[in-house]
């Protein structure tokens, strides 16, 4: 396609993200969203299969959210969060409690999900520092798993086929076991935990849906078994829900199907609803007390210049106002149906490997994908925006497409898979 003159002229000087810059194809230029359609520089529009990494989860620009990060603008757009407090931050944070229900009630506000994730380490090691314990440096974490891309997310990821193998040596040592789908598993990380138990702050995983490591799914089970495991050693459970929140697995959180709580829970992704960065460290009493003393060495040691940024929680404040007035989980249910029926041809194909869906998430997982770049741009000539990594192709669309967009999207997955061996 032809460039615009401001991508052509850009383009020489910015580092793409996961990108190998001297072969990856050149991003494709957008010029404006709606809905859930990208439209790109050369007019064409796509259906977008993704949200914009499961963030968009009401589509793009909706006007509740768009009018009141305007008025958030016009009033204050941010202060430093060291000494100052604003409404949308406490607001958000009174709701994000209400929602989590009972004993995930403190709110910590990062920018991006990787530092939530870091702070719910420090959290959790600081949780035994400050009642005498040392000696609980490490984590136990799950293959498959993806934390984030920063130097202590990375060492809690899957240590294998995750992205950061290359830094292994220089990363902090965890326990990377197999989640307990099975009995032999369970097993295992029931020995593992008898014989080092002691030298571990937490066990970290996210629920439902391990997603960047490879949209593999498990079932509520196994989170109930990680409680219990946790509450016989004493470990805080700490669920990585960046992905899973705000309804993408059918209900607002993933651990809601599980009938049991974390002891600490990250938010991001779809917490604005897509549209500004924000992240959140969410404690229970049980962590936040151990904190709550005369010494000021016993404080949490952190504070990102950008923390609590008002524009973002007023964000976050309109979007959860959606999740009341619009019916999301419904939206979502109706997705999951259709994903079900509208990938289920896909299974036919000698090179689909497994189908699988949970909520609003429809995985193709394939023997391969030899051309990877070859089938990103078959799927965006057929007109949608899917971004397949590893060896899935997946979709995650905004809870709020349209019955006939959905259907276009999956017609267009299904064909492109169904036409050549990817
Ligand atoms: C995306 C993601 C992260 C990292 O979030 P960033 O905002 O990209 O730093 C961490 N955990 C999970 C489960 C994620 O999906």
């Amino acid at each position: 396609m032809q460039m615009p003159d401001w991508a052509a002229r850009g383009q020489p000087h910015i580092w793409l993200p996961y990108a190998q810059m001297k072969t990856a194809t050149p991003p494709l230029p957008v010029v404006r969203s709606h809905g859930s359609r990208l439209e790109l520089a050369d007019g064409r529009s796509l259906i977008d299969g993704v949200a914009s990494w499961w963030t968009a989860c009401h589509g793009y620009n909706h006007p509740h959210i768009a009018q009141a990060v305007r008025a958030q603008l016009e009033a204050m757009p941010h202060v430093m969060f060291g000494g100052l407090t604003h409404e949308p931050a406490l607001t958000l944070a009174r709701r994000l409690a209400g929602l989590l229900g009972p004993g995930l009630d403190r709110v910590f506000y990062t920018d991006s999900g990787s530092v939530a994730v870091e702070v719910a380490m420090k959290m959790a090691l600081q949780f035994w520092l400050n009642q005498g314990e040392r000696g609980r440096d490490r984590f136990l974490a799950f293959r498959g798993g993806y934390h984030g891309d920063t130097f202590g997310t990375m060492a809690v990821c899957d240590p294998e086929d995750g992205m950061h193998s290359l830094f292994r040596g220089m990363l902090a040592e965890h326990d990377i076991l197999d989640l307990p789908r099975g009995d032999a598993e369970l097993a295992a990380l029931e020995a593992h935990l008898d014989k080092h138990g002691e030298r571990l702050a937490g066990i970290l995983v996210e629920p439902l849906v391990q997603g960047a490591g490879g949209m593999l799914l498990h079932s509520p089970e196994v989170l109930r078994r990680l409680r219990r495991l946790a509450d016989r050693h004493g470990l805080l459970l700490i669920f990585d829900e960046i992905f899973t929140g705000f309804g993408r697995t059918g209900t607002m959180f993933a651990f809601e199907q599980a009938g049991i709580r974390p002891d600490i829970l990250t938010l991001s992704k779809a917490l604005t609803g897509g549209t500004l960065p924000l992240a959140a460290t969410v404690a229970s009493s049980r962590v936040f007390d151990a904190f709550w003393s005369d010494d000021p060495s016993h404080a949490l040691m952190h504070g990102p210049t950008f923390m609590g940024n008002a524009l973002a929680c007023a964000a976050a404040n309109a979007s959860l106002d959606l999740f009341e007035t619009e019916p999301r989980l419904a939206q979502a249910a109706a997705i999951s149906e259709a994903l079900a029926a509208g990938l289920e041809p896909c299974r036919e194909l000698g090179w689909v490997r497994d189908v699988r869906v949970l909520g609003a998430i429809g995985v193709v997982e394939l023997d391969g994908i030899a051309d990877r770049e070859g089938l990103k741009r078959r799927l965006v000539e057929a007109g949608v925006w899917v971004r397949p990594f590893g060896n899935v192709v997946y979709l995650t669309p905004a809870l709020t497409i349209g019955e006939d967009e959905l259907a276009s999207l999956m017609r267009a997955v299904a064909g492109v898979l169904g036409r050549q061996r990817p």
